[in-house]
């Protein structure tokens, strides 16, 4: 398995696909100027199979997410969800979307193995989601949205960034436009991963300003942490249930003690967390024994591959770093690391 030396075991793996957006939310990239990764030091959709395999059968992990960048940019995607859910053990997978081009896919990706899916949405007024995504794509996020639960990709979570002045005003809309359509809301603090390094601790909006916040229209009871286990958002029942509303507080009420996490880049690189600062090269230990088609997995190659994964893990900080005043954000921006 994976674990590091405070004795956390990871077993859920996010897996980046793609460092292009076709959005450019003013939290995780700049309007112009990311240079993105060249086509060559990209997984190939048969690399990232390779990998998800070894790390299901071989290093414990028992969830992969697909995230990017947008996942859905991909065009091996549907491929890879079907190819992994082949795995043996099967593991339980899901995507973090930005919803754009859901409607078309959907049921393919449910069809393929995928269980369930995450879908950013900041703002209920097309106007905002303009100002905050630099595009105009409101409404095809909302068809993705439905596209998903129709399809089943279900419980459907939302995840929403609050910015100061832009949209910090509408959590009690938020969250009653979610009830309502039966999708599960999740607030992320904003946190020092944007392109531009404009974040600042002291005009975010913290997990206490959204709960005061959501408690002007809603009566709202916090989960047991022993629902909580190592899942980063802390849950609270709505008006007496059945439905939930998260919070992510990564910057307030971090949760690194909990971890469970491991992170592959687009480009193969392991990180062992969202602010590490080193990263170690997945790809180099991959492409030195590429799998060869007729022959089938070479069990030599895929046990160093996995030797190098642990080995990562076993570096892994206690924590994230953020309260430290030597705090230095990650040259790599969210959208190429993988949220
Ligand atoms: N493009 C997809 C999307 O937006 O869902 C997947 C990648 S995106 C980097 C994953 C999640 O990270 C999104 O929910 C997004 O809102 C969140 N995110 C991006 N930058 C962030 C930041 N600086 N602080 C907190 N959350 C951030
Ligand atoms: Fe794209 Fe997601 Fe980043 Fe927005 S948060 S720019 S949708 S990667």
């Amino acid at each position: 398995m994976l674990i590091d030396t405070y004795g956390r075991v990871a077993t859920d793996l996010r897996v980046s696909l793609t460092d292009r957006c076709n959005l450019r939310c003013t939290y995780c990239m700049p309007e112009e100027g990311l240079q993105w990764l060249a086509k060559p030091d990209l997984l190939t959709d048969d690399e990232i199979v390779r990998l998800i395999r070894i790390a299901v059968t071989e290093l414990g992990i028992e969830e992969v997410r697909f995230t990017g960048g947008e996942p859905l940019l991909r065009p091996g995607l549907v491929s890879i969800v079907e190819r992994c859910a082949a795995l043996e053990p099967r593991p339980k997978m899901s995507l973090t979307t930005n919803g754009i081009g859901l409607k078309r896919t959907a049921k393919a990706l449910k069809a393929a193995g995928l269980d369930r899916v995450n879908v950013s949405l900041d703002t209920l007024r097309p106007d905002v989601f303009k100002t905050l995504t630099r595009r105009d794509r409101h409404r095809d996020v909302l068809e993705g949205l439905e596209a998903a639960r129709d399809a089943g990709l279900t419980p459907v979570k939302v995840n929403t960034v609050l910015m100061p002045g832009l949209n910090d005003d509408e959590a009690p809309d938020l969250l009653a436009w979610a009830v309502e359509n039966d999708y599960e809301l999740r607030f992320i603090e904003q946190m020092p991963l944007d392109a531009q390094h404009g974040w600042k601790r002291d005009g975010m909006i913290t997990a206490g300003d959204i709960l005061a916040s959501l408690r002007t229209r809603f009566d709202l009871t916090e989960e047991g942490s022993e629902r909580r286990g190592s899942a980063p958002a802390e849950r609270w029942v709505v008006d007496g249930g059945p439905h939930r509303v998260g919070v992510i507080a990564s910057v307030t009420r971090p949760f690194c003690a909990a971890c469970d996490r491991t992170r592959l880049t687009a480009d193969g690189q392991v990180r062992t967390c969202l602010f590490a600062r080193e990263e170690t090269d997945l790809r180099a230990a991959l492409r030195a024994a590429p799998e060869d088609a007729a022959k089938g997995s070479d069990a030599a190659a895929d046990a160093e591959i996995a030797r190098v994964w642990r080995l990562a893990m076993w570096g892994k900080k206690a924590g994230s770093g953020l309260d430290d005043p030597t705090f230095l954000q990650p040259d790599r921006p969210m959208s190429a690391i993988g949220g």
